[in-house]
């Protein structure tokens, strides 16, 4: 497992203008998605260069669990759109958006280094930002509380078939065992 940035894996840094400034605000929530996509390269590049109607994340999760840092987790990336969580709406602003590499049909497994990689960051993000447990939520769900409340959007389903139950075991073991040094380690390995 390595953290690359995102120059380290596509050959050039994510374009300004694909994010903003969270004005301020802190990080309350980790959103986790899937890419939809069998191209990791083809990812990173759609999150990280400028286009109509850009879209970008912070953390994406390779299949062979290497983590690309796309946009600094102090920037405000492009993940979530209409979203909503307790008591935040417009969750780009307040979130840290991981985006899982996956097909997303419901054809393809996540891999096994996917939920070490993935339970990892959520340890480390919640332990980094004191993001509460309940805080951690899916795309589907952010979308589904918006709609509650405000009506129609299209939903959102991502990350297909994520194994929730497996990813929070993993991460108490990592709670369990994982000094704070290394927890700063990786924290100095972020851009
Ligand atoms: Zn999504």
């Amino acid at each position: 497992m390595s953290v690359l940035t995102c120059k380290e894996y596509t050959g050039h840094d994510v374009d300004t203008r694909v994010y903003d400034s969270r004005g301020g605000a802190d990080i309350a929530l980790l959103i986790l998605h899937h890419t939809g996509s069998s191209n990791e390269h083809g990812d990173a590049e759609w999150l990280s260069t400028y286009h109509t109607n850009p879209v970008s994340c912070h953390q994406l999760v390779l299949r062979d669990g290497d983590l690309v840092q796309i946009v600094p987790n102090e920037g405000r990336a492009w993940h979530a759109g209409q979203s909503a969580w307790g008591e935040w709406e417009d969750l780009n602003t307040t979130s840290v958006g991981i985006e899982i590499c996956n097909k997303g049909d419901g054809t393809e497994f996540y891999t096994m280094q996917h939920k070490q990689i993935v339970a990892a960051t959520v340890a480390y993000n919640c332990a980094r930002y004191k993001v509460r447990d309940e805080n951690v939520v899916s795309h589907a769900q952010v979308r589904a509380e918006w709609i509650r409340r405000h009506g129609r959007a299209p939903a959102k389903n991502d990350p297909l078939h994520w194994d929730w139950g497996d990813m929070w075991a993993r991460v108490a073991a990592i709670r369990a065992s994982w000094p704070w040094h290394d927890i700063l380690m990786w924290a100095c390995m972020l851009p």
